[in-house]
């Protein structure tokens, strides 16, 4: 039989009187000393026989002055200390230990669904797409959840859209989106059924609820991801983005802390095919929040898209301009090419700054992501604050003079030439051949 490593003691020390502070209360360290160890001198003070005492320390907690103190060999000073270090070493181990137990706890891919009205936002469908990838790597299930008032009838687009479970908490009290109703309702469902991965559509409604779930998490948040895959050796979600100004592009991990959340434009992942006829189970959860306790009242919705107001973001076919097209008069053959392909007209952000272009048309990190079948860019350098905006797009022509311009890097066909040239040949060419439009 193997012999067990002998255990090391715990050095005791000895009792010491502190010269000069003894008050002679009367003897009460020779009363509390077990070993018989103590005598008291003529002046009321303790005198210890190191021989006897057993370093129990009761002599030292009933003295009323402070007076004795314990003491140890330099031998025993040194084991002290290696011994404080190990325990804080098995304690920290055992913390890790725990958390990593946790985290084990926490499984599953979870999408937000954002609805409004009843009717799915498409980027909630965008995010099933890739939830699919990051599920399968996981090998575990992708489940939608979705907060709202009668929203019955999303269960079947969700399953379609690639879900393999709903959760829903459908109450009237969700009709419209308020943070602290559907903060409550998210966090109710999260804390619940633990997902490892929650993913949510970065629009106004979605940033908003994903930094309040994120923050009474107390987990990480990652915005405006424009990649999202797994570290299959570290079942980790790898979250990618743009960063410093969109010079370099970071991998962010959040390996400590359960959920993982990321946030992601619309357009920025692909909408996946759907599958009519799939289905799952569905799981209703009740809303828990009182409606005495609810404190803010919606009023009055505006919609954002006013009248005369664009969305590129939906459009097929997008024509931008950037600097290179030299003042906002000369948008006006952009305006015109973009109407004999049934197209919208975009910009970088050099157009907006110049005050030719209103800030809605600007593609890029700070404006759009757009995802068209077709995207014309016409006297833009390609920056990599455009390119994240548009390099997704399924069919990207770019018009450059400087046949280095970065922009070329991401085109389908480059034309390396003058706008002023090959925009106005492009427009006589639809015309003459009988234009059509993109669709
Ligand atoms: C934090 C941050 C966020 C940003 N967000 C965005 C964003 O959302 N969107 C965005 O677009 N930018 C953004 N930018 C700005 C970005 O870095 C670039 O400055 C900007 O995209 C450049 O715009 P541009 O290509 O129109 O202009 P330029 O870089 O000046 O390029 C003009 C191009 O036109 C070409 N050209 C000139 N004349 C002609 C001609 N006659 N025919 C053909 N080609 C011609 C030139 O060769 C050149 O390549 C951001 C920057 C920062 C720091």
């Amino acid at each position: 039989m193997e012999e067990k490593p002998h255990k090391k003691k715990k050095p005791r020390g000895k009792a010491r009187l502190i010269a000069g502070k003894c008050i002679a209360c009367g003897a009460r360290c020779q009363t509390a000393c077990p070993a018989d160890a103590i005598e008291m001198n003529e002046q009321g003070e303790p005198i210890i026989d190191i021989e006897k005492c057993i370093g129990c320390h009761k002599c030292v907690k009933v003295c009323p002055a402070s007076a004795l103190e314990m003491v140890f060999t330099p031998e025993e000073e040194k084991l002290l200390t290696e011994m404080a270090v190990k325990s804080i070493i098995e304690e920290d181990e055992a913390e890790q230990k725990k958390a990593d137990a946790n985290i084990k706890s926490w499984r599953g891919v979870w999408v937000f669904v954002e609805q409004s009205d009843s009717k799915a936002h498409p980027v909630s469908w965008e995010l099933l797409g890739v939830g699919r990838t990051l599920a399968q790597d996981l090998g575990v299930e992708l489940s939608a959840f979705v907060l709202g008032s009668k929203i019955g009838g999303l269960a079947d687009e969700a399953f379609a859209y690639n879900a393999d479970k709903v959760y829903f908490i459908d109450d009237p009290l969700l009709a419209q989106y308020r943070t602290e109703t559907y903060l409550q309702g998210a966090l109710s469902l999260i804390r619940k059924y633990k997902p490892e991965i929650v993913l949510i559509g970065a629009t106004g409604l979605g940033r908003d609820l994903a930094g309040a779930v994120a923050t009474e998490m107390r987990t990480g948040l990652t915005a405006d991801c424009t990649g999202l895959t797994i570290d299959k050796n570290r079942h980790l979600l790898e979250q990618t983005r743009p960063a410093f100004g969109g010079n370099i592009m970071a991998t962010i991990l959040t390996e400590k802390v359960r959920p993982q959340m990321a946030s992601v434009r619309p357009h920025v992942m692909p909408k996946p095919e759907m599958q009519p006829g799939r289905s799952g189970p569905v799981i209703v959860e009740p809303f828990l929040l009182p409606a005495d306790q609810i404190k803010s009242a919606v009023l009055e919705i505006t919609p954002l898209l006013t009248e005369g107001s664009i969305n590129i973001g939906a459009a097929h076919v997008i024509i931008s301009g950037g600097r290179g097209m030299l003042n906002p008069d000369n948008f006006k053959m952009l305006f015109e090419l973009s109407d004999l392909l049934g197209g919208v007209v975009g910009c970088s952000r050099s157009a907006v700054d110049a005050g030719w272009m209103l800030h809605e048309r600007q593609v890029g990190q700070t404006g759009k992501t757009v995802r068209p079948k077709l995207y014309i860019a016409c006297g833009i350098s390609g920056a990599i604050q455009h390119l994240v905006g548009m390099q997704d797009s399924d069919y990207i022509i770019a018009i450059n003079k400087d046949k280095n311009a970065p922009i070329f890097e991401v085109a389908h066909l480059g034309i390396v030439g003058d706008v002023f040239d090959v925009i106005p040949a492009l427009i006589d060419k639809l015309r003459t051949s009988g234009a059509r439009t993109v669709s």
